[in-house]
C-alpha cells in the first residue's frame, strides 16, 4: 500500500504541469503532413517550415539535409581543387597548394561515385571539373618534382 502511494505521488510529481496518460486513456493523434500517418501527438516533430511531421519523416528529413549538405560540399570542393590547380602555378609554397588541390580533387571523384543517379546526371560538371583539376594538379606535381630534382642537381654540381 505504501509502495503504491509512493508510486502515485511520483507520477503526480512527474506529471506536474501536464496530464499523465495511462494505457487505455484516449491518446490525441495527429496526421503527419508528409505521409499522413496518424501518430500520437507526443511523437511528432516540426520540419523547417513548421509543419507537423511524424518520427519516420523526421528521420528522412535529416537524411535529406545531410545529403544536400554533402552535395554542396562536393561542388565547392571541385571548384576549390580547380582553383588550387591555377593558384599552384603562381604561388605554391613547398607545393602545399598542389597537395590541397589533389586531396580535394580525389575526394570529389570518390565522393561523386557515392551520390544518387539524380545528382550525378544533373551535376556531371562537378565530376568533369574534378577530373580537369586532377590532370592539372598531377602535371603540376611532376613540374614541382622536376624543379626539386633540378635544384638538387644544381646544389650537387655547385
Ligand atoms: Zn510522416
Amino acid at each position: 500500500m505504501v509502495a503504491r502511494a509512493t508510486r502515485s505521488a511520483a507520477l503526480s510529481l512527474a506529471g506536474a504541469g501536464r496530464d499523465v496518460r495511462r494505457p487505455g486513456d484516449f491518446m490525441a493523434t495527429v496526421a503527419c503532413t508528409r505521409c499522413s500517418a496518424l501518430v500520437p501527438e507526443e511523437q511528432t516533430f516540426y520540419d523547417s517550415e513548421a509543419r507537423l511531421i511524424c518520427g519516420s519523416c523526421q528521420a528522412g528529413v535529416e537524411v535529406e539535409e545531410l545529403d544536400a549538405r554533402g552535395q554542396k560540399a562536393l561542388k565547392s570542393a571541385a571548384l576549390g581543387a580547380l582553383a588550387c590547380g591555377f593558384i599552384g602555378f603562381c604561388c605554391n609554397p613547398v607545393g602545399i597548394v598542389t597537395l590541397l588541390g589533389l586531396s580535394s580533387a580525389i575526394g570529389v571523384v570518390t565522393g561523386f561515385g557515392r551520390q544518387d543517379d539524380e545528382f550525378k546526371s544533373a551535376n556531371g560538371w562537378v565530376f568533369a571539373v574534378a577530373i580537369v583539376a586532377l590532370i592539372i594538379l598531377v602535371l603540376q606535381s611532376l613540374y614541382l618534382a622536376l624543379q626539386i630534382l633540378g635544384l638538387g642537381a644544381t646544389l650537387l654540381s655547385g
